[in-house]
């Protein structure tokens, strides 16, 4: 098993159940998709008696449950990001197929639902010491290629900072909040819900039409104490030790719910859906050349021709995890969808 294994992207497709209206209107109709998760393998129906067979690191089904696709898809990027280093976790899929359930569920109601985001911080907040350590925050929407901040609706045009001697990505501007308990993180969430639910209602746009973005920064001291035990001097007094600096450890996780991967209806004449449609292409092509890039071992990746992909630099390649999640959904009305999204996560690997 290759989860810890830094540059290369790790891919997982998992299926949502059938929803109502599916039960009933393709009650006749087979899935478009078999999978067998055993082997990795997922069918692709072509007709009634051929399919197209693909592998992926991880097949969840529609019986997977939130927990364990956390355990597949995230925790080896949150226990490197604990250690130090860069992890990303994407959804890429069709809007509808569960991309947000799968990242962004809050289990309000039933805590078994709890998607990754919660869990992600449950176990850093497990990890840590906020004696020594902290946690901060910033949730952001990146809409035509506008950066906003999700916790502050005035700042709705933040720029991005690429420190080009270390590599290191910033947002000088955007809200950052120091997290210290689960409670105070899903107030956060469901403010940054809210917020992006009022932006896109003036934007006159759709949440599927924009990239919610959950930054989070774990900083951690090694003690004084700690570099002392394996200090060069043997006979130092415990108050030199102490007069150390502490080592500080940085690791960043970001958690992207990706625009649908849908093809929009560019004839349609509502709002602004040519340019939005022109947007989300030139950003999804932009991230799929730059992962294409990083599984080909390429020395390349090409991450100037998005915001998105900027924004993502210093998540990519090197001592950085990216972990993918392609969502895709049952019916056989959506097979040409499920299908482009299929092909999107095998070029990935
Ligand atoms: P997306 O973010 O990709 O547009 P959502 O996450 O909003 O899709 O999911 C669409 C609907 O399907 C939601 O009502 C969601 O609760 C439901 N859903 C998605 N995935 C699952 C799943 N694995 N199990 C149960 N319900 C799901
Ligand atoms: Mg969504």
């Amino acid at each position: 098993d290759d989860a810890g294994v830094p540059g290369r992207v790790r891919v997982a497709v998992r299926l949502r159940p059938r929803n109502a209206e599916e039960l009933v209107a393709d009650a006749d109709f087979a899935d478009c998709v078999e999978l067998q998760p055993e082997v990795k393998r997922l069918k692709l129906r072509k007709n009634n008696w051929d399919s197209d067979t693909y592998e992926f690191d991880e097949v969840l089904t529609e019986f997977a449950s939130q927990k364990r696709v956390y355990e597949v898809v995230a925790k080896p990027v949150v226990e490197s990001v604990l250690d130090g280093y860069n992890g990303t976790v994407m959804a890429y899929g069709q809007t509808g197929t569960g991309k947000t359930y799968t990242l962004g569920q809050l289990g309000e109601e039933d805590t078994a639902d709890r998607g990754i985001m919660v869990r992600a911080m449950e176990d850093i907040l497990a990890d840590i010491s906020l004696d020594n350590d902290s946690i901060s925050v910033s949730y952001l929407q990146l809409y035509m290629e506008t950066i906003q901040d999700l916790l502050d609706p005035t700042n709705d045009n933040i720029s991005i900072v690429e420190d080009h001697k270390t590599g290191d990505v910033s947002l000088p501007g955007a809200t950052i909040v120091e997290i210290r308990d689960q409670q105070s993180f899903l107030e956060l969430l469901q403010l940054g819900e809210a917020h992006r639910f009022a932006a896109n209602t003036r934007l006159n746009t759709e949440s599927s039409r924009s990239h919610a973005i959950l930054m989070v920064q774990v900083k951690r001291s090694v003690k004084g104490r700690e570099q002392g035990l394996s200090g060069e001097n043997g006979n130092s007094s415990n108050m030199v030790k102490s007069l150390k600096p502490p080592i500080i450890r940085k690791g960043k996780l970001v958690v992207v719910d990706l625009a649908g991967s849908e093809r929009i209806d560019k004839s349609g004449s509502e709002g602004h859906t040519l340019e939005e449609a022109k947007s989300i292409n030139l950003s999804l092509s932009a991230l799929g050349k730059c992962i294409n890039a990083l599984a080909e071992n390429s020395s390349h990746v090409p991450v100037r021709d998005s915001k998105l992909t900027r924004l993502l630099r210093d998540s990519f390649g090197g001592s950085a995890r990216t972990s993918l999640v392609i969502t895709i959904g049952p019916s056989p009305r959506h097979r040409g969808e499920t299908a482009s999204t299929i092909m999107f996560g095998q070029r990935a690997m």
